[in-house]
């Protein structure tokens, strides 16, 4: 069996240790289906979603994952080439002390798969002047003795000689903590290990179905199926406002937010990966990455968030962010002025209030969790998430307790703000 802890341990602590979890009213809900339905559905194979059906897999359960469009479709928050890996969180320090762990559980995971999915690079944060979130990064960084730089505008002219610092004070270097990843590629490997390891992945739409009490019994699939199982886990991104209108609505907003990638001159390799650092402007706005295949990648700050739907919002680019994203590249990397605009994306942001992720049982139903609100930074956190989830759905104490109460539904206000990528 392949499984890296047997579903006997689970099960056996799983009515004490669910017990002590949950309010003492709530019944300990089975984990495990009888006769031929799965254990537990996975709905949505993001990057949320598809770590946590391959977390569970391994564990032991039976396992159904499924995706309307599947893993990586270009609709999907996760679907892009590539996502940074950062520690640096501003003040958030609850996210750099995971970025940190997610980065091992990643170069854990590319080992496993035999395939290159993490690029590490410097990562450096330009500013005219020590903002707040940056003043609390460096003591974040200090308390977790992550290594650092802080180099000032004449080191940095030398460092990184392809880049105008003409606005720049000085920049913070992430120096071990950050990298890009393959997102797309990666999510795709997610699932075929899944697959692989006996997990089962079916293409559909799914919505709640029918309930006993406080007890999901299946999910409505589009073609009028049901699917029935012990567990449930939405896992649905962007469209978690859709699946659950009336708890999610509120909780999340779905924005657009678009990047571009600059064709870097022949032969010339000082704009991509891994001499060209990733960067965050705090000057300017927006983030980038040095080009891996595609070229030079910059994503301009997202001006207010436009709202759009996920399943029929156009992915076209938006001439005015374009232009801003041109003017931008030609003045940070004055070599690259002319450079041409090779490809273009558009993507949808699920953002909840600060920014933190929403990972609760649902309040009507003791057997279903909701993993979501990743905003504009949640994929790095993939494998982690994968094993946070399960661990909660087992009812075992997680690696951060305190982030249980962080990210429950009710912890988050309603929603307003709109969260930045990266
Ligand atoms: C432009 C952009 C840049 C970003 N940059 C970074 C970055 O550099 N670093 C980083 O860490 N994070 C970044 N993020 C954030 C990160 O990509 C997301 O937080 C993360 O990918 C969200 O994953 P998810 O699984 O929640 O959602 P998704 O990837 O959208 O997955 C949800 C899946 O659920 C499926 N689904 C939904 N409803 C149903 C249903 N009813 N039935 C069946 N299937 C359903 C969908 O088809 C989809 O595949 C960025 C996001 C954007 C948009």
């Amino acid at each position: 069996m392949i499984d890296r802890r047997s579903v006997l341990t689970a099960s056996a602590g799983l009515a004490l240790a669910g017990a002590a979890a949950r309010p003492a009213s709530a019944a300990a809900p089975a984990i495990q289906a009888s006769g031929g339905s799965p254990d537990i559905v996975v709905v949505g194979a993001g990057a949320f979603g598809g770590w946590t059906a391959l977390e569970l897999r391994e564990r032991g359960f039976k396992v159904l994952s499924i995706d309307q469009y599947g893993p990586a479709n270009p609709r999907a928050a996760s679907a892009g080439e590539t996502r940074s890996i950062r520690s640096g969180y501003g003040a958030a320090g609850m996210y750099s002390a995971w970025a940190v762990k997610a980065l091992k559980l990643w170069n854990a995971r590319q080992a496993e798969f035999g395939r290159t999915l993490v690029y590490p690079n410097d990562r450096i944060e330009l500013a005219d002047r020590w903002l707040p979130g940056l003043v609390a990064q460096r003591k974040i960084f200090d308390d977790l003795k992550l290594p650092y730089e802080i180099l000032k505008q004449p080191e940095l002219r030398v460092r990184y000689p392809q880049m105008n610092f003409d606005d720049v004070d000085f920049a913070f270097i992430e120096k071990t903590s950050a990298a890009v990843i393959k997102a797309r590629e990666a999510m795709i490997v997610v699932s075929e290990v899944f697959q692989k390891k006996g997990g089962e992945f079916r293409i559909a739409r799914a919505m709640a179905g029918p309930a006993a009490g406080r007890r999901m019994t299946a999910v409505t699939l589009n073609n009028g199926d049901a699917v029935g199982a012990a567990t449930f886990v939405f896992a649905c991104g962007p469209w978690s406002p859709k699946v659950f209108p009336k708890i999610m609505a509120p909780k999340v907003r779905v924005t657009r937010s678009e990047y571009f990638y600059w064709g870097v001159p022949p032969g010339d390799d000082r704009f991509s990966w891994p001499r060209q650092p990733a960067w965050h402007d705090h000057i300017s706005g927006g983030y980038g990455f040095g080009s891996l295949e595609r070229g030079l990648k910059y994503s301009p700050a997202s001006m207010g968030g436009v709202t759009q739907d996920p399943d029929t919002a156009e992915r076209l680019p938006t001439p005015l962010l374009m232009k801003i994203g041109t003017d931008y590249v030609g003045r940070r990397f004055p070599a690259m002025r002319d450079a041409p605009i090779l490809e273009t994306r558009a993507c949808n942001m699920e953002s909840a209030a600060d920014d933190d992720f929403i990972i609760d049982r649902h309040p009507d139903f003791d057997n279903v969790w909701i993993a979501s609100g990743g905003g504009g930074h949640g994929f790095k956190h993939g494998p982690l998430i994968g094993e946070y989830v399960a661990d909660r759905i087992m009812g075992r104490p997680t690696f951060d307790p305190a982030a249980d109460k962080h990210f429950q539904l009710t912890a988050h206000a309603d929603q307003k703000a709109v969260g930045s990528a990266e």
